[in-house]
């Protein structure tokens, strides 16, 4: 069983060390697909939500800790004048080459590696039932095998997702197809997945789904 990759010696062993303390379920999907909107019904159960892409964009916002060493690497032009990543301007960069993309990652996984350690233990001390890993690429990495419980897939139509990426984040659809390219297909991930919800219907529909998934892993006693 693969543990999860990390540079530090001291990483995979924190987070490790809370399995089989209390499920730890990994919740992912395409861009668009309804993770944050599923994490969102789940933490108002009372489960203890680590949203990895929350901790990438607070470590890349003013001030944040990526920040001084993405400065270093690739210069203050990257950079908006707030001191926050310019997102645009790196997302062309790491479209274009993909050594770009590696060194950015380089410095953005391991402090998201890091954040993501450090709110784990503190959910689990203040005594949330469960965790759920908030992963838009879990399928696509290798560093979560061997830890997570659960795997949940939120699954909608790819027209589903190209509509509301495109409204929300005022993308062209060339742009969310190009997105969409460099992610799992959907099939792959939902072969993955302990539970599928489906999010295709209205919130009414995804609550219910979510509600079902919250039992399930409620009911998990034994990991
Ligand atoms: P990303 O991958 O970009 O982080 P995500 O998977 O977290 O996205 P959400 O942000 O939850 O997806 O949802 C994408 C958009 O679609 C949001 O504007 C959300 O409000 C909307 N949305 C999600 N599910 C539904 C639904 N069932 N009905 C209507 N709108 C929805």
């Amino acid at each position: 069983m693969v543990t999860i990759a990390s540079k530090s010696n001291t990483e995979p062993a924190d987070l490790i060390a809370l399995k089989g303390h209390l499920p730890l379920i990994g919740l992912t999907g395409g861009i668009g697909s309804g993770k944050t909107t599923v994490s969102d019904l789940l933490k108002g159960l009372g489960a203890g939500i680590i949203d990895t892409d929350l901790i990438a964009h607070q470590i890349t916002a003013p001030g944040g800790i990526a920040i001084p060493l993405i400065e270093k690497e690739f210069g203050q032009d990257y950079l908006e004048p707030s001191g926050a990543l310019n997102r645009a301007k790196m997302r062309a960069l790491v479209f274009a080459q993909p050594e770009a993309r590696k060194r950015l990652e380089q410095i953005t996984h391991p402090l998201i590696r890091q954040e993501t350690i450090k709110e784990a233990l503190k959910s689990a001390k203040s005594g949330a039932p469960y965790l759920v890993f908030v992963v838009p690429l879990l399928i696509e990495s290798t560093s979560w095998q061997g830890l997570l419980d659960h795997i949940a897939v939120v699954d909608c139509p790819e027209e589903t997702q190209i509509d509301r990426v495109m409204q929300r984040n005022k993308l062209s659809r060339a742009e969310v197809l190009q997105i969409l390219g460099a992610q799992a297909k959907r099939q792959d991930r939902i072969a993955q997945a302990d539970t599928v919800l489906h999010n295709h219907g209205d919130l009414e529909a995804l609550s219910a789904e979510v509600h079902d998934l919250h039992q399930k892993i409620v009911g998990i006693t034994k990991v």
